[in-house]
């Protein structure tokens, strides 16, 4: 079988600096070692840590004195870090550099007095970090649909996006809060990472008979793949590891690409295509 790769398949560079640094603390015998909540929406990458002693906790109170702790890409709000600075552990901090320039923007525009509206998923991690800014006059937008239910005040305000937010999705809720306030800052924060991983997986899904998106079931990048790989026409099949392929019909399938979430291991993405290689 024919076997493309779409770029931008695997790590993005926010989730490689995360893993390096949880690999260079186990290197070091930095324990015991914590991060709060999982490192990356991969179940593979937190199976593989915690195998090696790597505890996932779900808040900064869980996470004990005397040890080291690891603040994942997507950040964390900004009471829990009060929290772990009070404590006697060392804190290594793997947030995005592109993820703390959107809080840092934020923040800016909160001190200027500014309602913010944040387009992104309802209850995922970076959203929690970016709200946490200004609880008190930040706007959480799922989408258009929601918005045009909402009343929006005419008063200085400004847009930002979750780094893996959908372009179109963003452009929607651009225009029409354009159309209501005069004095709208627009920050389009959306990743280019997550961008260029989702043209190249629609030029490769454009070609070929099959795609395969290796990555969690659960990390919004992935669903993203997924759904521009289907709207590039291509029969299109989410799976976290090879071993979910083994039952599937490749009869019809002469050519094939994979595309992988930017948290999804280089090493899974290799797999699979050495499997269909086979094919
Ligand atoms: S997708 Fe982009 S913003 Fe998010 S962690 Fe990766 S590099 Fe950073």
């Amino acid at each position: 079988m024919d076997v493309t790769i779409a770029g931008n398949a695997g790590f993005c560079g926010g989730v490689r600096r995360v893993v390096n640094l949880v690999e260079n603390a186990l290197s070091d015998n930095l324990r015991p070692l914590y991060t709060i909540g999982e490192i990356v929406h991969n179940r593979r990458v937190v199976e593989m840590f915690r195998d090696r002693g790597v505890q996932t906790v779900s808040t900064a109170n869980d996470v004990p004195g005397k040890c080291t702790a690891v603040i994942r890409a997507h950040g964390l709000p900004a009471e829990e870090i009060s929290v772990l600075r009070a404590k006697d552990i060392n804190l290594l901090d793997g947030t995005c550099g592109k993820v703390a320039k959107v809080t840092y923007r934020i923040r800016e525009c909160a001190v200027e007095g500014r309602l913010i509206y944040i387009a992104g998923e309802h209850g995922h991690a970076e959203m929690k970090t970016h709200t946490s800014i200004a609880p008190g006059s930040t706007v959480h937008v799922a989408g258009l649909k929601q918005l045009m239910q909402m009343s929006i005040p005419r008063i200085p305000s400004a847009l930002f996006a979750q780094t893996t937010f959908s372009p179109s999705g963003f452009s929607q809720i651009k225009d029409h809060l354009t159309g209501c306030i005069g004095d709208l800052k627009v920050f389009d924060t959306i990743c280019n990472w997550t961008l260029e991983a989702q043209r190249a997986a629609a030029e490769v899904a454009g070609q070929v008979d099959l795609m395969i998106v290796v990555g969690g079931k659960n990390s919004a990048n992935t669903a993203r793949l997924v759904e521009v790989s289907r709207g590039a026409g291509a029969e299109t099949v989410l799976i976290e590891s090879v071993d979910e392929l083994r039952d599937y019909d490749f009869t019809k399938i002469a050519m094939a690409g994979i595309t992988g979430g930017a948290s999804t291991l280089p090493a899974d993405i290799d797999e699979v295509r050495r499997f269909l290689e086979r094919i």
